[in-house]
């Protein structure tokens, strides 16, 4: 009787110790493969969360190359330039205009042209005893009013340069920069109108100095209209064969000053 009651209690036991390390067992898999869908579960997570970070690096990269590339279109624009032009631009426009009245300087209103702030034509293409002549383009020559009064300004020094004459290519075009021999991604002062690509001059004598062949031989006239235009305030870097052989190795770029954020207007030029 005791065998048996010991027996059945050895059974018991036993049967305990294995029923206990089973569980054991199936609980520690359990915690395994838990801790394997966690890790699995962590890793998708950290995917997911390093392609979104590397998405919104991209976007970031791209704004900021938009917004470089808006910038610098935006540079390329006068001071204060805004499109359609601001109320100050009008303002600026009708002074330019009276400005020009008062130099007895005859124009007329061309029609609206994209970009133009204020377009207007020369009755007479000559300011102040210096003659504008076209070397292969016909009129009418539309250009902003800011241009014909730096123009009729700079005439005066021009005139005392013994210039008589100004061959010019282009004044207005629908155009973008174009320096060093590749078109960049910036509209052209020539687009404004405020613009005039200068190939020749003839002086007092009548004799003409060619941009193309006589600067590179140095060409005391180019080089001293060259200077003036630099130094008149009145005009942006001149681009000529020594600063963008590549491009203005045949004339003179000249863009007007202007300067739309002022609070006087550019009769001043
Ligand atoms: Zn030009």
């Amino acid at each position: 009787m005791s065998l048996r009651l010991v027996v059945c209690a050895l059974a018991i036991f036993l049967a305990s110790v294995f029923a206990s390390s089973h569980c054991e067992a199936k609980s520690k898999r359990k915690a395994s493969i838990g801790s394997v869908s966690e890790r699995s579960s962590r890793s998708s997570g950290s995917r997911t969360s390093t392609s979104r970070a590397r998405k919104s690096r991209d976007k970031s990269r791209h704004e900021s190359r938009k917004k470089r590339r808006s910038r610098s279109r935006a540079d390329n624009m006068p001071k204060g330039w805004t499109w359609p032009p601001s109320a100050r631009m009008r303002e600026a426009g009708k002074a330019c205009l009276a400005d020009l009245d008062a130099l007895g300087i005859r124009w007329e209103k061309a029609p609206s042209v994209r970009k133009v702030a204020t377009p207007i034509t020369l009755d007479a293409m000559e300011l102040g005893g210096v003659k504008l002549v076209s070397t292969y383009r016909k009129g009418p020559f539309v250009m902003d009013c800011q241009l014909a009064l730096g123009l009729a300004h700079f005439a005066e020094t021009l005139y005392g340069l013994g210039v008589r004459e100004v061959q010019f290519s282009r004044i207005h075009d629908y155009t973008q920069v174009r320096v060093n021999g590749t078109v960049k991604q910036a509209l052209s002062r020539h687009a404004l109108g405020v613009a005039i690509d200068m190939r020749a001059f003839v002086d007092e004598t009548g004799r003409k100095a060619v941009v193309l062949d006589d600067y590179p031989l140095g060409d005391e006239l180019l080089l001293a209209i060259e200077r003036a235009l630099n130094e008149s305030g009145g005009f942006r870097t001149v681009l000529t064969p020594s600063n963008d052989p590549a491009s203005h190795d045949d004339h003179f770029h000249a863009e007007v000053q202007v300067d739309y954020a002022r609070t006087t207007h550019t009769s001043s030029l």
